[in-house]
């Protein structure tokens, strides 16, 4: 084999980064989980409910059939958010909606042969071009423009016969981050777009390989020997920065591999987890690792009312005990404006949502407490441009 057979959009960025991920091998690691399951039901559900709306995508078949029913709250606070965003998106858009299509399907096929496939999350078009939507439902938002790109080239490549579409006007490729409610927009004319196919073909003939964050979603990464070695030098330099032989930079520096660690420690978690489940495990020492059920309670605040009453507990001293999660106290707010709008096909109106929340803010201001969380975030630095 002198080049790869296929590339998908979702493995573009990967294999750009690292071409010999792309190659065959026995044995791939499938990269199913929990947190994808709740990706696909979301999809699924979207490739019905943009175009005919939320009930008729039946959403709670779909997410017994992905077994999620225990995130309802998160797959439909998901849909409900690219709904309204599709709408917005739409509306700043309308020369490239006239004509929409949820879930299409492309193929290009490189001077090579190398067939680039994929199915879009959604493909518009009119008189202004073309416009896809990547439903993103990961936790972090990571750097995907090889794959916008991509489907930006799957689409221009369908819709390159359709005599509406004027190709000059090119793609704008967009990625919605659902749970961020964040997003990156491209404009790809048809130069861009070449390029990038340019380098896909140039990527599918190497066998180049250059470990990195990519590594995680790698079929081949528990074959791989630049993996290995590359998390043995990790957890040196982890060692190092133990005895304080680290400088700023390289602490930096292994913030990306260190997130490898965790995956594959949280992995191996899960399978002592999933092995208790037959009985103690016995080490090598005589200790004996056991399962243990605790139980967690919280308290119905409603029901509770009157019966810490009861116990002689006071207004104040209630008010002490309870807690109020003030973003449960936000998602009844954005419920109660959905819900006034379920019949209205334009869905909410831009903005209301916004000035509902930032008004229940308001009035809560003097009911708030303050605590500081501090947490880390990865950001694009200077220099670097958003897509
Ligand atoms: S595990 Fe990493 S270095 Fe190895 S082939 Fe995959 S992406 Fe490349």
């Amino acid at each position: 084999m002198t080049h790869l057979v296929k590339i998908r959009p979702s493995a573009a960025d990967r294999i750009l980064a690292c071409p010999q991920s792309g190659w065959p091998c026995d044995n791939p690691v499938n990269g199913s989980s929990a947190a994808s399951a709740i990706g696909d039901a979301v999809h699924a559900i979207l490739a019905v409910a943009a175009k005919h709306g939320v009930d008729a995508a039946a959403p709670d078949r779909v997410m017994r059939a992905h077994g999620v029913e225990h995130a309802a709250d998160e797959v439909m606070g998901m849909v409900h958010y690219a709904i309204r965003r599709l709408a917005i998106i739409c509306d700043k858009y309308p020369g490239r909606c006239w004509e929409q299509d949820t879930e299409a399907k492309g193929r290009l096929e490189l001077p090579n042969g190398t067939v680039v496939e994929g199915t879009t999350d959604f493909l518009a078009y009119g008189p202004d071009g073309v416009l896809t939507i990547d439903w993103k439902t990961g936790r972090d938002i990571g750097d995907h423009r090889a794959q916008l790109r991509t489907y930006a080239a799957i689409a221009a490549g369908a819709l390159a016969d359709n005599i509406m579409v004027d190709p000059g006007k090119g793609v704008v490729a967009i990625e919605v981050w659902l749970r961020q409610r964040e997003s990156a927009t491209e404009l790809l004319l048809p130069g861009d777009i070449a390029k990038h196919l340019q380098a896909l073909e140039r990527a599918s003939k190497s066998r180049n390989v250059d470990p990195g964050k990519h590594c995680g979603f790698c079929p081949r990464r528990n074959i791989c020997d630049a993996r290995q070695e590359q998390l043995q030098a990790t957890i040196g330099a982890m060692s190092a920065r133990a005895s304080g032989a680290l400088d700023r930079t390289a602490l930096a520096d292994l913030y990306d591999r260190s997130k490898e660690l965790e995956a594959l420690l949280k992995a191996y978690k899960a399978a002592v987890g999933a092995a208790l489940e037959d009985g103690d495990l016995h080490m090598s020492d005589g200790r004996i690792i056991a399962k243990m059920t605790s139980e967690r309670c919280s308290v119905d605040a409603l029901r509770a009312q009157p019966l810490l009453e009861s116990i002689g507990l006071t207004g104040p001293q209630i008010a002490e005990a309870t807690t109020i999660s003030l973003g449960k106290v936000l998602d009844a707010v954005r419920d109660n404006v959905c819900a006034k709008y379920t019949d209205n096909p334009a869905g909410v109106p831009r903005g209301e949502l916004g000035r509902a929340k930032a008004k229940a803010r308001e009035v809560l201001e003097p009911a708030l407490k303050r605590a500081f969380i501090t947490s880390r975030r990865v950001k694009r630095g200077k220099g670097q441009k958003d897509a």
